[in-house]
């Protein structure tokens, strides 16, 4: 049979030369990476199969196993899921597809010690089995092709690889890691099972090994040693995590759970795991992930919810299932209602699709309010167990630099308080609760820790509006002139300074029945907290000011549409104002610099 030779993509290359010259911090990944990719090949097959049952091959129990022969130096990892043709073989070994891959080439520094810490933390796939194996066979054969049309593919992790065409009876993909010297721990039964354990638990086909007996020494005298007995035995809990009851749940199971789903390395902040009965009946596992990921505003981002319709595998991303400013979240839906054919399409349009969106973004919106909640209440010094408060979910995590309670929601605001602005727009029916979670820097605090409700606790006598400024960076809204009428008075001012701000505001025109109010628009009305005499003066000065005004107004017609005295300024002679309706100096900067 002929061989043909095929080279890398160049990007794989680069991951292939990072991983097989670098110190690995942890190089049992690989494990977690082979195992997942079969456990999705066994996925993939099973939703394949829902309309064409013929490509089991009167084989429906899908499973994977691991074996190792010590002589040999192998590990092998085979699957009966839905294996590779030839050309699949090809195009999904040799090329990066996988966004995550991707991203972690574009991160890679050039430090070797830096960037092998990368490869734990993002995985990178397939290619991980050369983390062990200085070379690496894959034996496979598509479910429903003739046994002729089996693959074999073999490289040694350099530049190229090579493919021929074999026998394969076995449907499923079969891959031998020739491990390398140092990686001899793999080829021991107990080491495999603690690695297994830790990462595949919460896979939900059976992950099995051979099983292995202590038998003594034929001789006296002689040590006794662990023999296979050619039985396979299951080492995992073969049972999908969500479908099993929280107390029967360690934190650390989620927790793994997450960075499976996500890829992330870093534990969640929060998750909420809840079997939500009622019209529409699903199990749902969502996770508030620590660092948001470097796609979060691109367009393509894609959604972290997988789908499943009573534990079968239908989709990933399934972005129905939440709206798109939560698009941060991961985790997992599953249904008991929806087909099991059921297609992105069908998803916009179906009833019990948007029960779950609705259920989903209330239960994300709680997590949010309850690390909120702890980061307040640890401001009062009250802190109380919040954990206690809700069983159902948890915000415990060991990993994330060890984040106490009440820093949490500062640390999601910096990553995640930009996406979720856009719900101000995007999210009518919660857009209430989104403005209560918002926070700012302000007049009064350095800090973004300012939210609207605490603004109003500490709002002047007679104040009747919530202040706030757009600008583009911090220092901007700091050293504005408009500012310092209200800070000669002592009135708190809020700092808008991200890109959304001023769109997101749009949508908000008060809280909590206090309206709000950009200083740099229109008139400035302090209302009772402007004094008497202070506007007399202001009116004189108007008076006074006369003609100057006239002429400036004269000298700028075609820069300004008016030319006013003002009270709102302290130091600065001049400034800026847009008048109410119109749109700011803010967002004309950022429309121009976009182009329009
Ligand atoms: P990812 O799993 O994120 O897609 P990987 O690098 O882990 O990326 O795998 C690359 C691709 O190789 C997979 O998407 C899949 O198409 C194919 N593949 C890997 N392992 C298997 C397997 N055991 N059975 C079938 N296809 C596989
Ligand atoms: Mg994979």
């Amino acid at each position: 049979m002929s061989t043909t030779k095929h080279s890398f993509q160049a990007e794989v290359a680069q991951v292939l030369h990072l991983v097989t010259h670098s110190l690995y911090s942890n190089p049992e990944i690989f494990l977690r990476e082979l195992v997942s990719n079969a456990a999705d090949a066994c996925d993939k097959l099973r939703f394949e199969a829902l309309n064409q049952a013929a490509l089991y091959e009167n084989d429906a129990d899908l499973r994977v196993r691991i074996s190792f022969d010590e002589k040999a130096k192998t590990l092998t990892i085979e699957d009966n899921g839905i294996g590779m043709s030839q050309q699949e073989a090809i195009d999904n070994l040799g090329t990066i597809a996988k966004s995550g891959t991707r991203e972690f080439t574009s991160r890679l520094t050039g430090d070797a010690k830096a960037d092998s810490q990368l490869i734990g933390q993002f995985g990178v796939g397939f290619y991980s089995a050369f983390i062990v194996a200085d070379s690496v066979t894959v034996e496979t054969r598509r479910a429903g092709a003739a046994a002729s049309e089996g693959v074999r593919w073999i490289s040694r992790g350099t530049g190229d690889f090579e493919v021929e065409a074999i026998e394969r009876a076995a449907r499923g993909t079969r891959i031998t890691l020739h491990l390398r010297d140092d990686a001899s721990e793999f080829l021991n039964g107990w080491k495999l099972k603690s690695v297994i354990n830790k990462y595949s638990d919460h896979i939900s086909l059976p992950v099995q090994m051979e099983k292995q007996e202590w038998k003594e020494a034929e001789e006296e005298g002689q040590p006794g040693a662990m023999v296979k007995t050619g039985e396979w035995e299951t080492i995992n809990q073969a049972n999908a995590l969500w479908t099993r009851a929280k107390k029967d749940i360690s934190s650390e199971q989620y927790i793994e759970f997450y960075k499976g789903l996500s890829h992330d390395f870093a534990a969640p902040l929060a998750w909420s795991h809840n079997k939500v009965e009622g019209a529409t009946e699903y199990t749902q596992l969502l996770y508030i992930p620590a660092t948001a990921p470097q796609d979060l505003f691109t367009r393509d981002k894609q959604a972290g919810i997988k789908l499943y319709v009573k534990r079968v595998f239908i989709m990933n991303e399934a972005d129905a299932l939440l709206p798109s400013y939560l698009r941060f979240v991961f985790g997992v839906i599953d249904s008991a209602d929806l087909p099991l054919n059921v297609s992105r399409e069908l998803l916009q349009e179906s009833r019990d699709v948007r029960a779950i969106r609705d259920g989903n973004t209330r239960r994300v919106l709680a997590m949010l309010e309850q690390l909120a909640n702890a980061a307040t209440a640890s401001d009062a010094d009250a802190i109380t167990d919040v954990a206690d408060k809700n069983e159902a979910d948890n915000t415990e995590n060991d990993e994330t630099g060890a984040l106490k309670e009440s820093e949490k929601y500062a640390h999601f605001y910096r990553e995640f308080g930009a996406v979720l602005k856009e719900g101000l727009g995007e999210d009518f029916a919660n857009r209430e609760r989104i403005a209560k979670l918002l926070r700012y820097a302000s007049t009064a605090s350095d800090t973004v820790s300012v939210g609207f409700a605490d603004y109003k606790a500490r709002m002047k006598d007679g104040q009747k509006a919530i202040y706030y400024i757009t600008a583009d960076s911090l220092s901007a809204a700091q050293s504005s002139p408009q500012l310092e009428l209200f800070k000669k008075k002592g009135i708190e001012v809020l700092f808008m300074t991200d890109r959304v701000d001023e769109w997101a505001m749009g949508f908000v025109n008060e809280f909590d029945g206090t309206p709000l109010q950009s200083v740099a628009k229109g008139a400035v009305d302090l209302g009772d907290l402007q004094d008497e005499q202070e506007r007399k003066a202001a009116e004189e000065a108007a008076e006074h000011f006369k003609p100057v005004l006239e002429r400036l107004k004269q000298a700028l017609k075609d820069q300004a549409s008016d030319v006013q005295a003002t009270t709102r300024l302290v130091d600065s002679p001049a400034c800026l104002v847009v008048k109410d309706g119109q749109i700011s100096g803010q967002l004309a900067r950022l429309l121009k610099q976009a182009g329009q």
